[in-house]
């Protein structure tokens, strides 16, 4: 059985320094978050090449959102990364319904606190934003692209 890891390796995140985010999972997280004034979350897989991560596909997570926050349960992480063949689970994208794709209080704390690459929008705006752990609780903001 093979290892199954969530999210950056610690080398990883010390090094990424862009995201490119595929645009067509991009305008599907925005449809979805343009359906609801709740947030919306989803997990993100991909690849890792050197400095770069490739998000080519997403999974929405239903599960207990508001308009401010939202949990994640581990286990559905863990069954999106089983389910993968060559790529990895590597992030999670959540929405910012009424506010802007800023990283909030509440989102750095546990953004510091994981391995996973952390993504944002806003509704109705065609932008994301990506912030990564880079070790000792420190967060920083990654270049965001679409390809
Ligand atoms: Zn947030």
């Amino acid at each position: 059985m093979r290892k199954l890891r969530l999210g950056l390796s610690s080398r990883e995140a010390e090094i990424v320094e862009t995201v490119y985010l595929d645009s067509a999972v991009l305008d599907e997280v925005l449809f979805a978050a343009s359906r609801t004034a709740l947030e919306i979350v989803g997990a993100l897989a991909g690849y890792a090449i050197r400095d770069a991560v490739y998000i080519s596909s997403w999974k929405h997570l239903e599960g207990h959102v508001s308009e401010d926050e939202f949990r994640i349960e581990t286990c559905a992480l863990v069954g999106y990364a089983e389910a993968l063949t060559t790529q990895r689970m590597l992030g999670i994208i959540h929405s910012h319904p009424s506010g802007q794709a800023v990283i909030s209080l509440w989102d750095s704390h546990f953004a510091a606190r994981s391995p996973y690459l952390w993504l944002i929008v806003a509704r109705n705006q065609r932008l994301f934003r990506s912030y990564v752990h880079r070790g000792n609780g420190v967060v920083i903001e990654l270049r965001s692209c679409t390809f």
